[in-house]
């Protein structure tokens, strides 16, 4: 049975009651047991005519790359929250993305990095703030969940952490583009009136894996021209990423202020488990709360069964999923689902 009619009905739900743009709904089959990923790259001001041909068939390269990554540890049995890290890593190493090389630049002209991560299983998490050395934070905020008793480190402290727990380390100019420092003269230029698209970014996903467990990872550059020592929500537990077996796992972009003070990560998860509402029905209330404070962004999710959801209320978010039966990617709020 096809769970298409439904999550069409859903989608023109959703919409008439929202003011704001409707991502293409998934058509993934969920009626067989399996594994899947979902993944986002940044949510913002993405709309049609804002990209040349070439730089939208490179973001869907980049989202291609990620989704095949983590599909490999998925499809030979691996563990959903080696996944959803396998699956970041080549956007953290991929300069289009704000994570990793390509990170926007602080107001000081350097870089800043926040992750985190999040096992289903047990929700054992970790995470990592304004780390400056590390080439890829995601493996810090990983090394924090699994070789700390921690859940956090931040700053010198998390650099040193990973120096001593032999992650690669790399000159803070290792992040640099010419894309981002542009975009922050830009900004430093506009600080006011600054499009939401040109300051922020974020990579993230979400897994199932063939044992049903979830995970979930968030990671990010933050926001360009952020002042030296701000943490935006990519790094907090419950504001950005959450996952718990059995609920949802969520990987939350957007203006990270206004994601911490709704808490929407376990916010969703929380009115999955308690008010039985679908994720996508959850994540739309709690991306409405974001909206009335003024924030703007999105998430990617899955749930229990593994059905993926995109939700935004920015125009458009680099999303896609895979899973065994195939992949889809996506750019713009209007973009149809590929079968
Ligand atoms: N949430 C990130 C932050 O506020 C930025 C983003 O996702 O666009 O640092």
């Amino acid at each position: 049975m096809t769970l298409k009619p439904l999550l069409a009905a859903a989608a023109l739900l959703l919409a008439a009651c929202a003011s704001v743009p409707m991502p293409a709904q998934t058509s993934a089959d969920t009626s067989a047991p399996q594994w899947r990923l979902a993944i986002h790259g940044g949510a913002g001001v993405i709309t049609r005519g804002s990209m040349t041909p070439e730089q939208e068939a490179e973001f869907r390269a980049g989202l291609e790359a990620a989704l095949a990554a983590g599909a490999e540890v998925l499809r030979n049995g691996g563990s959903a929250v080696d996944a959803v890290q396998a699956a970041v890593i080549p956007m953290e190493d991929n300069p289009i993305f704000n994570a990793g090389v390509g990170a926007v630049f602080t107001a000081e002209g350097r870089h800043e990095l926040d992750a985190s991560i999040m096992d289903g299983r047990d929700r054992n998490a970790g995470a990592v703030a304004g780390v400056t050395i590390v080439k890829n934070p995601i493996l810090a905020a990983r090394a924090v969940m699994d070789k700390s008793e921690h859940v956090m480190f931040a700053g010198a402290g998390a650099d040193m952490f990973a120096v001593h727990q032999g992650l690669e380390i790399v000159p803070n100019s290792y992040f640099d583009t010419e894309r981002r420092r542009k975009s922050l003269d830009r900004v430093l230029d506009e600080m006011a009136r600054t499009e939401a698209a040109d300051r922020h970014g974020t990579v993230g996903a979400v897994a199932i894996d063939i044992h049903g467990n979830l995970a979930a990872a968030t990671t990010t550059g933050g926001m360009t021209a952020k002042t030296p020592g701000r943490v935006g929500d990519s790094p907090l537990i419950g504001a950005a990423t959450y996952a718990e077996n059995g609920v949802c796992a969520v990987s939350a972009t957007g203006h990270g202020e206004y994601f911490i003070r709704v808490g929407v990560a376990k916010t969703i998860c929380d009115r999955v488990k308690l008010a039985g509402e679908s994720v996508g029905e959850a994540a739309q209330v709690a991306l409405d709360e974001v909206a009335a404070l003024g924030g703007d962004g999105g998430v990617v999710l899955i749930d229990a069964q593994g059905r993926p959801d995109f939700v935004f209320n920015s125009e458009g978010m680099y999303r896609g999923w895979i899973d065994a039966t195939g992949s889809w990617t996506a750019i713009y709020g209007d973009d149809e689902a590929v079968e």
